[in-house]
This record gives C-alpha cells, sequence and structure tokens, in this order.
C-alpha cells in the first residue's frame, strides 16, 4: 500500500476544508472498493479523509420532500429501514444483493455511487426513483441529478473539492412500487452481468402514470431505458405490453463482451430482467 496522509473529520466543514487542499484527495466510507483501488494502484491518494463520523452523511429520514439517505450510511442500515422496506423496494432489494452480508455492515451508499461502476448494484433502483444528489464542497452545495452524475466507468461529475453529501429520493404516490433485479453466474459475491429496476406508478383505470427503468453492466454507466419508459406511459398495464417494453428497453443497452457474457447475451438479459421487475412492481402495486 503506497504511503498518504489519512484523517477522520467529524464535521462536515471540517472534512471540505481538507477537500478543497492541494493533492489527491479521496473520501473513504466502507473503504470497500478504495482500499484495494489504492492498493493496486488503479487511484492514488496524497490523504485519505473518512467520512464516516460526519453526522450529517449518517442520515436516513424521511422528510417532506422524500427520503434522505446520507451517503456514508451503511447498505444494512437502508435495506432494514421501515420506509424503505414499504416505498422503496427496489432500493432495498438492491442493498441487499451487495456483495456479502460483511460487505453491506460496512460499505455506504455513497461508497457505491460514487464508485460509478457501470454495475453498481443500487444505482438503477435509485435512478428509477428520479434521486438528486446533494454535493458539497468549501464554496457551496448544488444537486445534481443522479441521471447526470456519471461520466464514464469510475467517474462521476464531482469537482476535485466536492463530496457527495446526501441522496435524496422524492415521494411516491399511491399505487406505485419499486424493484431490482440482477443476473450473476453464481448466488452471491459477483457482480452483475445485467441489472434492472423498475418504478412503476398505475393509475385507477390501470394505466402507467409513470414508469422508470434502468440498467446497470450495459453501457459506460449505469442508464435509463427511455424508450421503454415511454412505451409503458398512458397505456393499461398487461403482460403483452411488459413485453413490448423489456424488447424497447434493449434499445438503451451498448453491452460489451467480456468475461462475464457476450453483448449479444447481455442484450438478451436486458429483455428478460426488464419483463420481470416490471412484473415484480405491478405486483406489488396491485399484490
Ligand atoms: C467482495 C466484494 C464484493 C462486492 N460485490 C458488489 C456487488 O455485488 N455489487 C456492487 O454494486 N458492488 C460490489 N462491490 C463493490 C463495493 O463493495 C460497493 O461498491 C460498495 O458499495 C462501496 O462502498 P464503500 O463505502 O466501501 O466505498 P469506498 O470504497 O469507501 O469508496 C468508493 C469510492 O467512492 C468514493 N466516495 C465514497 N464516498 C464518497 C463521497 N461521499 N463523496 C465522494 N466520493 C466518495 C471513494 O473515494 C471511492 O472512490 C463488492 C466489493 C467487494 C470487495
Amino acid at each position: 500500500m503506497p504511503d498518504f496522509d489519512f484523517a477522520q473529520p467529524t464535521s462536515l466543514n471540517e472534512a471540505l476544508e481538507l477537500f478543497a487542499a492541494d493533492g489527491e484527495v479521496r473520501a473513504l466510507v466502507g473503504g470497500t472498493d478504495i482500499v484495494d483501488q489504492l492498493k493496486t494502484g488503479r487511484r492514488n491518494a496524497d490523504m485519505v479523509v473518512d467520512l464516516k463520523r460526519i453526522p450529517e452523511l449518517q442520515r436516513l429520514e424521511i422528510e417532506a420532500d422524500g427520503l434522505h439517505i446520507g451517503a456514508a450510511r451503511s447498505l444494512t442500515d437502508i435495506a432494514e429501514f421501515p420506509v424503505v422496506l414499504s416505498d422503496y423496494k427496489g432500493l432495498a432489494d438492491s442493498s441487499v444483493l451487495v456483495g456479502s452480508w460483511q460487505i453491506q455492515n460496512r460499505a455506504g451508499i455513497g461508497g457505491n455511487v460514487c464508485n460509478a461502476a457501470p454495475s453498481g448494484d443500487t444505482i438503477p433502483a435509485l435512478l428509477s426513483h428520479e434521486t438528486s444528489a446533494i454535493v458539497a464542497s468549501s464554496s457551496g452545495r448544488r444537486e445534481i441529478a443522479l441521471s447526470d452524475f456519471f461520466a464514464g466507468p469510475g467517474q462521476t461529475v464531482l469537482q476535485k473539492d466536492e463530496i457527495l453529501v446526501e441522496l435524496v429520493l422524492p415521494p411516491i404516490p399511491d399505487d406505485s412500487a419499486s424493484s431490482y433485479l440482477r443476473f450473476i453466474p453464481r448466488n452471491e459475491m459477483d457482480i452483475a452481468v445485467v441489472g434492472a429496476g423498475s418504478f412503476l406508478h398505475l393509475g385507477s383505470d390501470g394505466a402507467v402514470q409513470k414508469a422508470r427503468i434502468a440498467l446497470a453492466s450495459v453501457a459506460p454507466t449505469p442508464v435509463r431505458a427511455r424508450a421503454a419508459e415511454g412505451v409503458l406511459e398512458g397505456n393499461v398495464l398487461s403482460d403483452e405490453l411488459i413485453e413490448t417494453a423489456a424488447v424497447a428497453a434493449v434499445e438503451a443497452a451498448t453491452p460489451i463482451s467480456d468475461v462475464r457474457g457476450s453483448a449479444e447475451y447481455r442484450r438478451e438479459l436486458v429483455k428478460v430482467l426488464t419483463r420481470r421487475t416490471l412484473g415484480i412492481s405491478r405486483d406489488r402495486i396491485v399484490g
């Protein structure tokens, strides 16, 4: 492991001052990505700043404008939070898939998001809930739609002196639900060959008021399947409509072939997982 300075600030302001310094300053929450990346030279750091002791980054609260999740809050805490289990089920589905119990206890949601892996499991669920990222630097705060947060594999739009403070998921209306599924060739401890998250809001006539679908591991960043959303919205939900949307979801995929699967296999998985996640979201609404 190369040498670097290490700090454990207990306030956001203290952390932001550290990030305003010259040199390569890296955030650490659980360290389940960054420690290995530093060891293997995929990232470098003059200073590593542990963000776990900052109270604002440990928030997990429901407010009038939605669910606020501090960037350092553990995936286990999120998956067990009653409002997540009742209203943001796709996020609960995805949080319990990351790694193992040990990883979920250790890792923060901000780490999964800021690591910006195309396969990051919580990201499609967050995108399907139209999550906003609240980021801060010593010069102020800004809000970024999570759909604009990713710039490429392992890259975000965060500036050098900015950190992710929290994620805000808007309140969900009645008759809506979300779900997340991924395919891996074994039961756990692997990354998604493809992941698919969906959110559905149905009207009293059974028509889709809003549909959000997001995919992992099929492009340089997690992506929304906007054509598939368009197929669903305004139409009465049926198995046939879900099938048409699943086929349309493939338009959003520009997958590569690698050891986990060929591009063709991934496109097929997009269809299968989109169909299934939409079916689960529907069943969660209609019982
Ligand atoms: C054995 C194993 C299995 C895994 N399985 C999965 C899996 O199934 N699915 C999956 O998605 N991932 C998986 N991962 C990857 C990893 O565990 C997750 O991405 C995890 O959520 C990272 O969280 P962390 O808190 O440990 O991040 P860290 O390693 O602490 O940080 C990750 C990155 O985000 C940056 N960062 C963290 N917080 C902030 C912030 N607030 N502001 C700005 N930048 C920040 C860090 O600088 C670093 O670049 C696995 C990892 C291991 C070791």
